[in-house]
């Protein structure tokens, strides 16, 4: 699953010439859209792209969905996804490439893809869009900061974004960030063991200005290093 460069490395002063093995970790970044398309999308990508060449790892950003299959890599972002994207082979590709221990970051609407398959929202997303209000400011409670995704974070974050309800408060996950308005008090974030891989989901990003928030980025860099670490 990991990609090798071959680095030849010459020496200064020295004719010996020496060749090292360096690995490169790759992240899939897909943003397809079936349904609603966010105008954020683009904004979006090229944030994860830029913390991808400053953490080292080779970026594929795609909007086909059969990419999936083309290539390797360690951790796949499914970024403001939306719909039905995936044809069955793709599915059981995802599928096969997470439990045999690849990582999966879901950003945002990616709660709102492939609705109709059970297996992905009950073991990878573990909650599904219902609907939300307008964007707006809230306090996002830090309920975990251990996890890379929010070591950075204080016990609160306020910030703006559009707040998703979901159709179940997800189980069996380890609840990262919390908010509370008129819709109740619920998980926004969170992440999970799937087999041998792992699931992040992050409910913010609806917003283009959420892209330059140095805190929001840092908690996507989080989630994806949480994922890409074997
Ligand atoms: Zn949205």
């Amino acid at each position: 699953m990991v990609r090798c460069v071959i680095l030849a490395l010459f020496l200064a002063g020295c004719s010996s010439q020496e060749t090292v093995l360096v690995s490169q970790q790759t992240v899939l970044v897909l943003s397809k859209t079936a349904g609603w398309r966010h105008d954020s999308i683009e904004t979006g990508v090229a944030a994860v792209q830029t913390v991808c060449a400053q953490e080292g790892w080779h970026c594929i950003a795609t909007e086909d969905s059969s990419q999936l299959i083309v290539h390797e890599y360690d951790v796949v972002v499914f970024l403001s996804t939306t719909g039905d994207i995936l044809n069955d082979v793709e599915q059981n590709h995802l599928k096969k490439f997470i439990e045999n221990g690849g990582g999966f970051v879901g950003i945002h609407s990616a709660a709102n893809t492939e609705e109709e398959w059970k297996w992905f929202n009950e073991n990878v997303l573990c909650a599904v869009f219902a609907g939300h209000e307008a964007v707006k400011s809230l306090r996002v409670d830090v309920v975990e900061r251990e996890h890379p995704s929010t070591a950075h974070l204080e016990e609160t974050w306020l910030r703006v974004d559009e707040w998703y309800i979901y159709d179940r408060i997800p189980q069996n996950v380890e609840v990262l960030l919390t908010i509370e308005d008129n819709d109740g008090l619920r998980p926004i974030a969170w992440c999970r063991e799937v087999k041998d891989g792992k699931s992040f989901y992050t409910g913010g990003g609806h917003t283009k200005d959420a892209w330059s928030e140095p805190l929001f980025i840092e908690h996507i860099r989080g989630g994806i290093t949480w994922a890409i670490t074997p």
